[in-house]
């Protein structure tokens, strides 16, 4: 079955990818910065003898410098394009020129290659007026095979154009990049790649969904080859009827759904069954959770991008069903929230890097146990609400902010011996008369005034280390500021008798 999907899908991609390869700059998706420039060069004949292609695979660089050696040899020119008919376009088409030479660089890095190729620009072109070399992938050449060209770029012959094109313009030597125009490639937006593969779909008489084209655009990342490609992958796996659902089941995502159900759980305050319920889901259904956490990073992205108020399909690469989704998932939720899990998830995907996960089930273990840090941390007291907790707890006492005067003042009228005996009564371990506790208290006395003032005056730098800190300084040093309240100050001088009653929460 999937050697017959195979098949099927090469015959297609051969098809569709002949029938659309543009063979006028004006049929070029995008790229309208190089093309105009290389048009105005027609129109006012100065064009030069060495252009230099650069950008990402599959946005047009090799077609449209098929399209400039057709131009250059065209015995019937249309103004700036070429006819597309005459002796010397055919033979560039079906590829038999002997004008037009195209050399991939991968496979003739050689410096014999180069060598070769400086021996046939001296003689002159049969048809046309130019000698058109397209060397592809041109990074790859050696060190030895650079030097060789660039013999032949600093006087080239006259009836020569060089077209060069890179993925990787930082691996070509300054001597070469100097000798070429240079032109930048770009990949082409989602949207309009989306509008091409409409287009082609229409001219097709293929049905398909707009959310799909959108899918199939946004898995091309911006390059219409690729794009291509996949659309021809699903016109065989979908046969007749294209939709959203069918294309995600082919690029093998994870649902939206899913993300938004996690994220929900972390926000809510939901069980750790509920909270591990999705991953486990994943898990069993033989879904790669490695992938996932990427895929969850990015979903993340997304929501803080539509938090702040985006809403550009492009940019962020979701159909309008799904932003609409996650604007309902984000729109009551602080900030901060959806920065931490941003944060841990991200801190998550680098150790499993570093750990180098080797399966889904060690991605399991470190995605369970982020999720329940990450709810913890995101259901925790932050230290604006301690502190406003702090100043209502004032307030009970004196109706002031907290000072060292108005908050001990009541502890220090606490009696200790009644105190030990009831903690002695609640604790119900080792209980001791009350002529015990009075001979303890008495001799510790000394060494606990001290102890309390100690921890009086650590709190006391505490709370104002904590209001007078950048925040943001306080957090990143990891300082568990709730955890040192309730050692030093509560454990220490709140006892069940002047309890602090629950405060109201505003
Ligand atoms: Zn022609």
């Amino acid at each position: 079955m999937v050697f017959f999907i195979l098949i099927n899908m090469s015959e297609h991609y051969k098809v569709l990818a002949r029938r659309y390869r543009p063979q006028r700059f004006q049929d070029v998706v995008e790229q309208t910065h190089a093309i105009s420039a290389l048009e105005n060069a027609i129109k006012e004949n100065r064009l030069g003898s060495a252009y230099l292609f650069y950008g990402p695979r599959g946005v047009g660089k090799t077609t449209i410098a098929r399209i400039l050696a057709k131009r250059v040899n065209c015995l019937n020119p249309q103004g700036v394009e070429p006819c597309n008919e005459c002796e010397s376009c055919k033979e560039i088409l079906n590829g038999s020129s002997l004008d037009v030479i195209e050399i991939d660089a991968a496979s003739n890095r050689r410096i014999e290659d180069i060598r070769d190729l400086r021996e046939n620009v001296k003689f002159k072109p049969i048809i046309g007026k130019k000698k058109v070399y397209i060397i592809d992938e041109v990074h790859m050449l050696t060190k030895e095979s650079f030097n060789a060209l660039l013999k032949t770029l600093e006087e080239p012959p006259e009836h020569v154009l060089f077209i060069l094109a890179t993925t990787e313009i930082n691996k070509i030597p300054e001597t070469i990049l100097s000798r070429c125009q240079i032109f930048t490639f770009r990949k082409v937006p989602i949207i309009r790649l989306q509008k091409y593969l409409e287009e082609i779909a229409k001219k097709e008489n293929i049905q398909v969904e707009k959310d799909a084209l959108f899918l199939i655009a946004k898995k091309g990342d911006g390059s219409v080859r690729d794009s291509l490609s996949f659309f021809e992958q699903i016109i065989s796996y979908c046969d007749g009827n294209i939709t959203a659902d069918k294309v995600r089941e082919l690029t093998d995502s994870f649902s939206i759904d899913i993300m938004i159900q996690i994220t929900h759980n972390l926000l809510n305050n939901s069980s750790p069954d509920e909270l591990l319920k999705p991953i486990v889901d994943i898990f069993n259904d033989g879904g790669d959770l490695e992938r996932f956490i990427w895929e969850y990073l990015e979903f993340l992205r997304i929501c803080i991008l539509i938090h702040k108020g985006i809403k550009d399909k492009d940019l962020l690469g979701l159909i309008g069903e799904d932003i609409e989704k996650i604007s309902n998932l984000v729109q009551n939720i602080p900030f901060e929230k959806l920065f931490t899990i941003f944060d841990e998830i991200y801190q998550l995907k680098s150790r499993s890097y570093f750990l180098r996960i080797k399966n889904t089930y060690e991605a399991r273990i470190l995605i369970e146990v982020s999720l329940l840090k990450i709810h913890d941390k995101l259901h925790k007291p932050s230290l604006d609400e301690i502190i406003h907790d702090l100043n209502q707890l004032s307030k009970l006492f004196e109706g002031k902010d907290i000072t060292e005067e108005n908050l001990f003042k009541h502890t220090n009228t606490e009696n200790p011996i009644q105190n030990e005996l009831k903690k002695n009564l609640i604790e119900n371990t080792n209980i001791k008369t009350k002529s015990e506790v009075e001979k303890e208290i008495t001799e510790n006395t000394n060494q606990e005034n001290s102890e309390k003032n100690n921890t009086k005056n650590e709190f006391l730098n505490l709370l104002n280390k904590a209001k007078s800190e950048n925040k943001q300084t306080f957090i990143q040093k990891e300082f568990n500021l709730e955890d040192e309240i309730q050692s030093k100050f509560l454990g220490t001088y709140i006892t069940d008798e002047n309890k602090i009653p629950k405060l109201p929460n505003n």
